[in-house]
C-alpha cells in the first residue's frame, strides 16, 4: 500500500533528517520535490498546490528552523497535514464512524459503478458489522441488471454468516428495497444493506434509480464504493455521485495494490466526502475502518517518531537538551545531568513510552534494562542523587562502600539501589558512546531534544 508514494517521500526526508540546520531554502527545496511525489502518486493538481502551500507556511516558521531537530518538525508537519489531508477531523485523526444511530434498521445503501467491488463490500461490511459491533444484518441485492448479481450476495452472505433477502425473480429494485424493509422490521434487524445495481458509467438512468431507492429507504449511510486503483477516476465519480444522491461516505477498494494512493488523498479535498473504510483484499474480512492517522503513518513509515516528537517538543526545552548533549560529548555526563536526564524521560511518559521508538533510543533502553532500570527506580533515583554530596554528583567513581552506605540510609533506599543508578550511570555513558559513533551529536539531540 502506498509503496511507490512512501519511498519517494522517505527519500526526501532522509536528506532532511540528514541535516543539522536547515534555511528557508532547504524547506523550499524539499517541499518541491514532495509537490512532485504527490503528482506522481496521481493527487489531484489544487490538492498537493494547497499541501505544499500549507506545510510550507508552517515549517519556514523560525520556531521550526531554529529547533534542535528542524528536519524531524518539518516532517511532523507534512504528517500532521497529511491526516488533514485524508480526511482527519482532530489531530487525533480517527475513523469516522458509521451513523447508524437511527431507528432501526438503520439503512446503508451501497452505491457504485460495476467492478468496483460494491457486493464484495457490502458482505465485508456487514460482516465486520456483526462480528465487530454485534449488529443483526440482513443484505438484499438490487441489482437486476447484471446476471447473476442476487445469487453473488447470496453466496458472499452465507459465507459471512449474514442472512440476504430471499430472491424474487423479475421484482423491480424500488420494490425490492420495500420488502426488503419490512423484512427487517419482522426480523428485528439492526442495519439493512442495500447493494444497489452498477454500470459502467454514471448515467442518468442509474442516478433516478439510485434516487427513487433513496426514497423509499431513507439511508442512513449512502456509501459509494470505488476502486482506488482507477486514481483520479475515483474521485472524479464520487463527484459525479455527490451532485446526484447525497453521499454520506467513500469504501475505498483494493487499497492492497495502491501503491500510489492519488485516490486516497485527493478523496476528502475534492468531495468533501469522508473515506470510512479501505477494502484491502478479496477475502470478506480484508476491510478496515479508514484511519487518516494511521494511513498516514503508513505512508510516512514513521508513526512512533512522530508521537516521540510530540512528546519532547512538549516536555523539553531546546537550549536544555543542547547542552545536556554538549556535556555528554565532552565526556562530564556526570550524576546531575542523569538526574536531568532521568527527570525528562519521566516527563515523556516513563520508560515504556520510549520503547523501540528510535533507533538510537534503542541501544539507551537496553543499556538500561541491563542495569535494572525500570519506572519504580525513576521515582527512587532523585532521593538517592539528592543524598549525596555535591562532590560525589560531580565524581561519582568517590563513591566507595562506606560512601554508598551513607547515600541509602539518607534515601531510604538500599545500597543495592544506589548501586543500580551507579551502574546505569555507567552503562548510559558507554551507550552514548555508541550513539556518538552512530549519529553524533546531531543524532543525541535528535533523541533529547524537541
Ligand atoms: P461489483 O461489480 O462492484 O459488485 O464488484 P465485486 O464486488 O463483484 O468485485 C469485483 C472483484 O474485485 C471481485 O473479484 C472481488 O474479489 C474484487 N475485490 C473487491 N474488493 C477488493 C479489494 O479490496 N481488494 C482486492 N484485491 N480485490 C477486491
Amino acid at each position: 500500500m502506498f509503496d511507490t508514494l512512501s519511498d519517494r517521500l522517505n527519500n526526501v526526508f532522509d536528506r532532511l533528517r540528514g541535516r543539522g540546520a536547515l534555511n528557508e531554502q532547504d524547506v523550499r527545496d524539499a517541499m518541491r520535490e514532495v509537490r512532485v511525489a504527490l503528482l506522481e502518486a496521481d493527487v489531484a493538481l489544487p490538492v498537493a498546490r494547497d499541501f505544499i502551500a500549507r506545510v510550507t507556511e508552517r515549517a519556514v516558521g523560525q520556531e521550526v528552523l531554529k529547533s534542535v531537530t528542524p528536519g524531524q518538525q518539518v516532517i511532523k508537519i507534512v504528517n500532521d497535514e497529511l491526516v488533514t489531508m485524508l480526511g482527519g477531523e482532530d489531530a487525533s485523526g480517527e475513523a469516522t464512524p458509521l451513523n447508524l444511530d437511527v431507528k432501526p434498521p438503520a439503512v446503508v445503501m451501497m452505491v457504485g459503478l460495476q467492478g468496483s467491488g460494491k457486493t464484495t463490500s457490502t458482505a465485508k461490511i456487514a460482516k465486520l458489522l456483526k462480528d465487530k459491533n454485534g449488529k443483526k444484518a440482513l443484505m438484499a441485492s438490487l441489482d437486476v441488471n447484471r446476471p447473476a448479481a442476487q445469487e453473488q450476495l447470496a453466496i458472499l452472505g452465507e459465507q459471512a454468516g449474514v442472512a440476504t433477502l430471499p430472491i424474487i425473480q423479475g421484482q423491480q429494485p424500488v420494490d425490492i428495497a420495500r420488502r426488503a424493509l419490512e423484512s427487517a422490521r419482522l426480523q428485528n434487524v439492526d442495519v439493512l444493506l442495500l447493494d444497489t445495481a452498477g454500470r459502467l458509467h454514471v448515467d442518468e438512468a442509474l442516478m433516478a434509480e439510485m434516487k427513487a431507492v433513496a426514497a423509499v429507504s431513507e439511508p442512513a449511510e449512502v456509501l459509494l464504493v470505488v476502486d482506488s486503483l482507477t486514481g483520479q477516476d475515483a474521485v472524479n465519480v464520487a463527484q459525479s455521485f455527490t451532485e446526484e444522491v447525497p453521499l454520506t461516505g467513500v469504501v475505498l477498494t483494493r487499497m492492497d495494490g495502491d501503491a500510489r494512493g492519488g485516490a486516497a488523498l485527493s478523496m476528502r479535498a475534492v468531495t468533501g466526502k469522508p473515506i470510512k473504510f479501505a477494502g484491502t483484499g478479496e477475502k470478506l474480512d480484508a476491510i478496515e475502518r479508514f484511519h487518516p492517522a494511521r494511513v498516514a503513518d503508513r505512508i510516512l513509515g514513521m508513526g512512533d517518531v512522530v508521537s516521540l516528537v510530540e512528546k519532547a517538543a512538549e516536555s523539553i526545552k531546546a537550549e536544555e537538551a543542547e547542552e545536556l548533549a554538549q556535556r555528554m560529548m565532552a565526556g562530564k555526563f556526570d550524576m546531575n545531568d542523569l538526574r536531568k536526564q532521568l527527570q525528562q524521560m519521566q516527563n515523556m511518559g516513563g520508560l515504556g513510552m520510549l520503547a523501540g521508538m528510535m533507533p538510537g533510543m534503542k541501544k539507551a533502553k537496553q543499556a538500561m534494562a541491563q542495569s535494572g532500570m525500570d519506572d519504580k527506580v525513576l521515582v527512587h533515583m532523585d532521593a538517592i542523587i539528592s543524598s549525596m554530596t555535591r562532590k560525589e554528583r560531580a565524581h561519582p567513581q568517590l563513591l566507595n562502600a562506606k560512601r554508598k552506605k551513607r547515600v541509602a540510609a539518607g534515601s531510604g533506599t538500599s545500597v543495592q539501589e544506589v548501586n543500580k543508578i551507579l551502574k546505569m550511570h555507567q552503562e548510559m555513558g558507554r551507550a552514548m558512546k555508541q550513539i556518538k559513533r552512530m549519529g553524533g551529536l546531531k543524532g543525541l539531540a535528535a533523541m533529547f531534544g524537541g
